[in-house]
């Protein structure tokens, strides 16, 4: 490695110039357990030979609200959502009074590593499942011809040059466009970065798939084993091409429903409200929600509340703590200093419920017929949980230091040997 190594400064932090291809993956709802039970199970031989000899198992958090939009977000700027300003799939808008869905890119208040990267020359690669994250990931890129590639899975035929740097997907990959609700919209990912990796061959790639199977399925069955299975076969190719591989999860996954009913345990937290404060008075916020609910009925263990001008917030604090299911509550500020969130897109208050335990709003705005199998979820600081693991091994890197998803393109780049 020569001594003039090209450093790239974005966000406050430095990321080495990549002498291979670097991958990361976020792998959607993937608690720890899922690849130690595949491991034992037999069914990762790639992944087995990573975490005992090719590489290292790092443990990391993720950002608390676990959810998807804040993660990732996290994972692509290198920094919390304090700083980028994404804290949930969508926030309450007091001044407007609406609630606004968090996937518009104006909503970001910081660039990218992918940005960066791009304007020293970089070539990136990015892929997702749902169309809702495409464009926040691929923020400011430059598409066309010669610039970033950057598509999802649910929307791969509608690719263009223009818009996504990239054409006729499907002829690349080999497979039809997959069911919104299916693992195969993961594995599409999969296939087209092994694909863009044999003929782009690009300085980063980020590939991010969907917790479909990981909300139905629980570690070590069936189900699960054969989702990591289908990864782990990828993971290995992609390695085999000589890319450095970081995997990690958004967040991680528990069981949400009664071990011997299979019944969701779930606290209906807006009529709490209105049972102390008055129908509509408060507004919960639940910022698991966005456009595909099916797998998991808009029902996570985080929740914020807006309160209206006056109310006793320590009062409220102490009411909602005698609440079964209901384990930590903080006010605005406290809430944001200690889950690095920002305070202008939380409610008054912040609520998290139990490991097994999910907060609704009221009973009557849940569908929970598409829940086919007993509920499990995320949302709470029970899912902060999750997997860093580097294909190869790394040096240098402070043992003693609490490493987050969002260091997974500071390790894989600044640490790993390559
Ligand atoms: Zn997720």
């Amino acid at each position: 490695m020569s001594s003039e190594t090209k450093t790239i400064s974005v966000n406050g932090r430095d990321y080495r110039w990549p002498d291979k291809p670097c991958v990361v993956v976020c792998i959607d709802g993937s608690e720890p357990d899922y690849i130690e039970e595949a491991i034992k199970a037999g069914v990762m031989p790639w992944m087995q030979k990573v975490v005992e000899q090719q590489g290292v198992d790092l443990r990391a958090h993720c950002v608390v609200p676990s959810f998807t939009n804040p993660n990732n977000i996290s994972i692509v700027t290198g920094v919390p959502p304090v700083v980028h300003g994404i804290c949930g799939n969508f926030y309450y808008d007091r001044d407007g009074d609406r609630e606004v869905m968090m996937n518009e890119p104006s909503l970001l208040r910081t660039p990218t590593i992918f940005k960066a990267f791009q304007d020293a020359g970089a070539k990136i690669a990015i892929i997702t499942a749902k169309d809702k994250l495409r464009r926040l990931l691929g923020n400011e890129l430059r598409f066309g011809a010669d610039g970033a590639i950057c598509f999802s899975s649910e929307k791969s035929d509608q690719a263009t040059l223009a818009e996504n740097g990239i054409e006729n997907v499907l002829e690349l990959v080999g497979m039809e466009v997959p069911s919104v609700y299916s693992a195969e919209l993961s594995e599409f990912i999969f296939a087209a970065g092994v694909k863009l990796m044999e003929r782009e061959r690009p300085d980063l790639m980020y590939l991010s798939t969907t917790d479909y199977i990981q909300h139905k399925f629980a570690p070590g069955s069936e189900g699960a084993n054969a989702f990591y299975a289908m990864m782990d076969r990828y993971w290995a190719q992609l390695d085999a091409l000589g890319a450095v591989i970081a995997l990690t999860a958004d967040h991680g996954m528990n069981a949400k429903h009664d071990a011997a009913t299979g019944e969701p345990n779930i606290v209906y937290l807006q009529d709490e409200f209105d049972r102390l404060l008055g129908p509509g008075r408060a507004r919960v916020i639940l910022p698991i929600t966005d456009p595909y609910v099916v797998h998991h009925g808009a029902l996570g263990s985080y929740a914020t509340v807006y309160l209206p001008d006056g109310a006793d917030i320590d009062g409220l604090t102490k009411q909602m703590l005698e609440i079964d299911g209901i384990d930590l509550v903080y006010g605005n500020r406290e809430g944001c200093e200690r889950f690095e969130l920002a305070p202008d897109r939380m409610g008054d208050l912040i609520l998290l419920s139990r490991r097994d335990t999910v907060i609704g709003t009221t009973a009557a705005r849940h569908d929970l017929s598409g829940l086919d199998v007993p509920l499990r979820s995320h949302g709470g600081l029970t899912e902060q949980a999750v997997p860093l693991i580097i294909s190869r091994p790394v040096s240098g890197l402070d043992r003693g230091r609490q490493l987050h998803n969002y260091d997974a393109f500071d390790v894989a780049l600044n640490y790993a040997r390559h």
